[in-house]
């Protein structure tokens, strides 16, 4: 990927796509990929289809989703500038982001499988747990609870489930590059927009 391309960034679960998100390419090597998700950009998230009861919390939605293999999308907007940082190989993916006035909201990391390439971007899968790093260094798991139905439903199993906690507790004590924080992105880059057949593992 080049930089300043739209990458289709796929979430893909038993070989049917969960959730669909364009992102600008800041940089592509082997060590690192770097991807911008700015505030505004329209991506599609998963969503229990029309005539399912609702149940009370997102956790146990997505969890049912999950365990039929059945679900819709809706489309939200991203509410803050976003860079994210993909290791190949991380159980993990790093989001800096900042708020419209240009401070800096904190760091994010989302615990996810390790990516892999396709023809028009990444994909990969999230697994629920994530790390919140305030601006002012605090941490904090986010989600802890969503996990926990999600084991108590079978869409993560015990062996993943002890993987994602060992991930997280790593991410608790490691350090963020702060060099990052005075990234800025190329202003004549527009949002980026979903291609065509988003949901769609092959174009
Ligand atoms: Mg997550």
């Amino acid at each position: 990927m080049k930089p300043g391309d739209t990458a289709l960034i796929q979430e893909v679960w038993r070989e049917h796509v969960w959730a669909a998100r364009p992102m600008r390419v800041v940089e592509d090597s082997d060590e690192l990929v770097v991807l911008w998700f700015p505030r505004g950009t329209r991506w599609q998230a998963p969503t229990a289809p029309a005539g399912r009861a609702r149940e009370p919390t997102r956790g146990e939605r997505q969890a049912t989703s999950l365990v039929l293999g059945e679900w819709t999308f809706r489309e939200l907007e991203w509410d803050v500038d976003t860079l994210q940082l993909w290791r190949p190989g991380d159980w993990h993916s790093t989001w800096v982001s900042w708020l419209p006035d240009g401070t800096h909201w904190g760091w994010y990391v989302n615990i996810q499988l390790p990516f892999e390439r396709t023809p028009r971007g990444l994909r990969t899968m999230d697994l629920v747990l994530d790390v919140i790093v305030d601006a002012d260094g605090g941490r904090r798991l986010k989600d802890e609870d969503e996990l926990a139905t999600h084991v108590a439903r079978g869409s993560v199993d015990r062996e993943l489930e002890a993987r994602i906690r060992a991930e997280a507790e790593r991410i608790l004590a490691r350090r963020f590059d702060d060099a990052w924080l005075d990234w800025r992105p190329d202003p004549a880059w527009t949002r980026p927009e979903l291609p065509r057949a988003w949901d769609r593992l092959v174009e």
